[in-house]
């Protein structure tokens, strides 16, 4: 079909991953690269060696400071592509890469990772170690309705693809040196006189370093990757009450999407 965007993932300092997680939606990714989207580039599904024009770039994994070729590459991703989408944790905050210290056999130069929005301008986060394939479904959904769709199907894909935009705009704090860990909902959630207790944080922890004690988040730092999950999941974070208005007609577009045959 002519009329689909072209979709490119970029594989920088990552651990493929997240391209499992694109994967992880199944009859979804079929119905996508049928309906709605061509797979231009991704160096583990296509043959295609350089990254080409495309309208949205996963951009998974951080990039390598001491590696020219990284640097190179992020750049080169972000003029060729008109949404740049920082897939996962690693890409949007660093995550287990912020504990890279260099020194290890074959390159010990290799020493300095960053988050991709330390080098270009991102323009949407998809936060989650691994992240959830669904929301990458809908981000791939609301994306080609934001670029393909009418003016109401863009409304729509500017109120989904709206809070996921303001996280990156956010991504800039790491400019400050604050960096995406568990303290983020310890300084900006539950010191705030904000945290209600719900428990979705610890929920999406990947690896249990929040545990609910008296009914508030107790974070264990030693065992924190920096992935910035619990702080994307928790609704008392950058949760947009536009959304909620939409919510219904959110769900009833992405459904219909992914059921384009009908009924
Ligand atoms: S506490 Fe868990 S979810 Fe939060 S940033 Fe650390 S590893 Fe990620
Ligand atoms: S997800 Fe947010 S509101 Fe819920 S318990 Fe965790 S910090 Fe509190």
């Amino acid at each position: 079909m002519s009329n689909k965007i072209t979709l490119g993932h970029v594989h920088m300092s990552g651990c493929i991953g997240c391209c499992v997680s694109i994967a992880d939606t199944y009859g979804g990714l079929f119905t996508l690269l049928d309906n709605y989207a061509d797979l231009v580039y991704s160096l583990t599904l296509v043959d295609v060696r350089h990254i080409p024009k495309m309208d949205v770039a996963l951009v998974e994994g951080s990039v390598c400071l001491q590696d020219e070729l990284s640097i190179e590459e992020i750049k080169e991703t972000r003029e060729r592509a008109t949404v740049v989408v920082a897939l996962g944790g690693c890409s949007a905050y660093g995550n287990i890469t912020r504990f890279s210290r260099g020194g290890q056999f074959n390159q010990p130069q290799h020493e300095s990772y960053v988050p991709i929005s330390k080098l270009i301008d991102v323009d949407v986060y998809i936060p989650g170690c691994a992240p959830n394939p669904e929301v990458i479904r809908n981000v791939a959904v609301m994306a080609y309705l934001l670029l393909k769709g009418n003016d109401a199907q863009k409304k729509l894909a500017t109120a989904y693809l709206a809070p996921l935009m303001a996280l990156a705009k956010d991504g800039s704090r790491i400019e400050s040196d604050s960096e995406a860990c568990g303290c983020d909902i310890m300084l900006k959630v539950i010191n705030q006189g904000l945290c209600m207790g719900c428990g979705t944080c610890a929920a999406s922890c990947p690896v249990f370093a929040i545990s609910m004690e008296y009914g508030k988040p107790n974070i264990d730092r030693e065992m924190c990757i920096k992935c910035g999950a619990c702080y994307s999941s928790c609704p008392r974070s950058f949760f947009s009450f536009d959304v909620c208005g939409d919510y219904e007609n959110i769900l009833g577009a992405i459904t219909a999407a992914m059921n384009p045959g009908g009924n």
